[in-house]
């Protein structure tokens, strides 16, 4: 995820681009670029937020009325100068904004390699800068159909824009699977991420579809066509938003907004990654030290807060699927209480901004101990990423509100990802059966959509609940790290007291806590403990207690007992967390804003 932000026109481009970027910058903001073309092409790009870019390019040359920018949100190639776009080919002539995943970035980049091309960064969006440039020296073709037989060949996700200094009047833009917007003003054009850079100048928009192309020019005039070379009819927009709404695309807050996102942030982190048809997970990383994977010892999880309860999700996949012994630690406790830890023993920290001091500081005595550190981290380059000794990011893109949401589902993705794979090597899983998995995982994205049709429902369940001291949350099996994970949430952003809870715990305690104030929430759509779950459900309604009960879809017995039921898709007990963490998202969500939290802050 980054923010794009691009003009054409008859004014100075720079101040409309800058202003634009610092409108993206929630959006990604590791490093920033810019590139205006004024007879000659002037790229400037800088590690860090837009303000350092334009410290950066405060004595330079920013003259010109065609421009592209980008704040960026690295996938490939860690946070640098070299790695900011725009990027360039064809000897600095064309230069390139992506937002997205190049997938078939390597084997591109071999071919263009053999051609003699020289890269000078580690992203794959500079190597779509060079195909499309080989492309149209190659052919002598216009730039825009450069573009289309360059995306014709290319795999993944992009929004793109390009500006070539030998057409210095026109821009080409194209998009699939990440967004971009069209403004049309009069005599000029701007394309953005968003509506946000936009807003100000006019409201006339096209949101451009997936595979569309389109080409925007000097004298006023543009078209649209798809990656087949047809032509397609624009559908025109009139803004009315504010521009904070649009940073939120509409939705309350980030955090709502965040919980929205997981059916993408989920496919993202598959993205490349996983191929159901073909039967195959590939993860670079893991691949490489395999050696050490299969004979490991045991995998000791660290994290701290919602990436412990990741790593808590991890020790049954990895136990059931891998047959890896596994522990979960605190990463503070860790740190501080002298861990034996063995030959063999691999330490995979979890960490959404990969600058947790606890769980770096437990990295460092893990690596003193000689244990191998695999990072699971979501923002690239971060320290966690560089100290590790390897590791996979989760890509969920930045996360803004305060409770983690899209980057502990991006967690359990790439966790669950790296069992599969280790279990399918190891043969703890059968060729058939790992097929069956990956065929069911990758419709997880779809299955977390049809959850978030329920938020109505979810809140008016909240709407009943809102005024509780307490709640409890109980869980079972793969379903026990999730109780945790929407006790958390729950306290975290509406101040609520709430504990999570094995299920079968209650009796031990808990139980003396319930009477007809105290709502308890109860995961219950695990096949294999189903009976124990009632007779916990039971219990809890003997002491009067309010049960909130989240049943897979259909689920008449728990429905008769329970107060309030909330259906999700029925899917493999290992996929689970993926799909029930999100109703507790959404049902912390919803009380908290009706109890008048603000729930993208915390307030200590
Ligand atoms: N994959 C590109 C990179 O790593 C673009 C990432 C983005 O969307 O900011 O540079």
């Amino acid at each position: 995820m980054c923010g794009i932000v691009a003009y054409i026109g008859q004014q100075e481009a720079y101040p409309i681009l800058i202003k634009g970027l610092r409108r993206l910058e929630y959006r990604g903001y590791d490093s920033a670029g810019v590139a205006m073309m004024n007879g000659k092409l002037n790229v400037y790009k800088k590690k860090g937020k837009v303000d350092e870019l334009v410290n950066f390019a405060e004595n330079q040359d920013k003259t010109g009325t065609i421009g592209i920018a980008h704040t960026r949100w690295a996938t490939h190639g860690e946070p640098n100068d070299k790695n900011a776009h725009p990027h360039a080919a064809e000897g600095e002539k064309l230069t390139i904004v992506h937002n997205g995943i190049i997938e078939n970035y390597e084997v591109l980049k071999k071919a263009l390699l053999k051609q003699g091309h020289i890269f000078k960064s580690d992203t794959d969006t500079e190597v779509l800068a060079h195909l499309i440039g080989e492309i149209k020296e190659r052919e002598q073709l216009p730039i825009e159909e450069a573009v289309r037989l360059a995306l014709n060949k290319v795999i993944g996700a992009y929004a793109i824009v390009v500006l070539d200094s030998d057409e210095p009047d026109k821009l080409v833009a194209a998009r699939k699977s990440s967004p971009l917007v069209l403004g049309i003003g009069e005599n000029e054009f701007f394309l953005a991420s968003d509506a946000s850079p936009i807003v100000e100048y006019t409201k006339k928009v096209v949101y451009i579809n997936d595979e569309e192309i389109v080409v925007a020019t000097k004298d006023g005039n543009f078209n649209l066509r798809n990656l087949r070379n047809e032509e397609t009819e624009p559908r025109f927009h009139y803004l009315d938003m504010q521009i904070e709404m649009l940073e939120k695309e509409g939705y309350d807050y980030f955090m709502l907004k965040e919980i929205f996102q997981q059916p993408r942030s989920v496919a993202d982190c598959m993205r490349g990654r996983l191929n159901a048809e073909k039967n195959w997970i590939l993860l670079n990383d893991v691949e490489n030290n395999l050696e050490k994977f299969l004979h490991a010892n045991r995998i000791i999880f660290i994290g701290c807060g919602t990436s412990w309860h990741a790593g808590l999700v991890a020790e049954y996949l990895f136990e059931d699927i891998a047959r890896i012994p596994v522990e979960v630690e605190y990463a503070s406790e860790f740190r501080y209480r002298n861990p034996v830890i063995r030959e063999g023993d691999i330490v995979i920290p979890i960490s959404q901004s990969g600058e947790t001091a606890d769980t770096l500081a437990a990295i460092e005595l893990a690596k003193q101990k000689g244990a191998f550190v695999y990072g699971v981290v979501n923002v690239v380059g971060s320290s966690i990423a560089r100290t590790a000794h390897a590791g996979s990011y989760i890509h969920a893109g930045p996360e803004i509100g305060v409770a983690s949401t899209k980057a502990f589902t991006g967690q359990l993705t790439l966790l669950t990802m790296m069992a599969l794979y280790l279990g399918h090597r190891k043969g703890t899983i059968s060729n058939d059966h790992y097929h069956r998995l990956l065929v069911e995982f990758s419709k997880i994205p779809d299955k977390i959509r049809q959850v978030l049709d329920y938020d109505k429902e979810i809140q008016a369940i909240a709407q009943q609940v809102r005024n509780a001291q307490n709640a409890l949350y109980l869980g079972r099996g793969y379903n026990f790290p999730v109780a945790l994970e929407g006790a958390l949430k729950l306290k975290e952003i509406s101040y609520i007291h709430a504990e999570g809870y094995p299920a079968a715990e209650m009796k031990h305690g808990p139980i003396a806590l319930i009477d007809a104030l105290m709502p308890v929430i109860v995961i219950a759509t695990n096949k294999s403990a189903y009976e124990k779950i009632v007779s916990n459900i039971q219990e809890v309604k003997a002491r009067r207690g309010v049960v909130i009960a989240i049943v897979t879809e259909g689920d008449q017995q728990i429905r008769r007992m329970a107060d309030f039921v909330i259906e999700i898709p029925e899917v493999e007990e290992i996929f689970a967390p993926l799909i029930s963490a999100v109703p507790l998202q959404l049902l912390a969500y919803h009380i908290a804003v009706m109890r008048g939290c603000n729930v993208d802050q915390l307030v200590i």
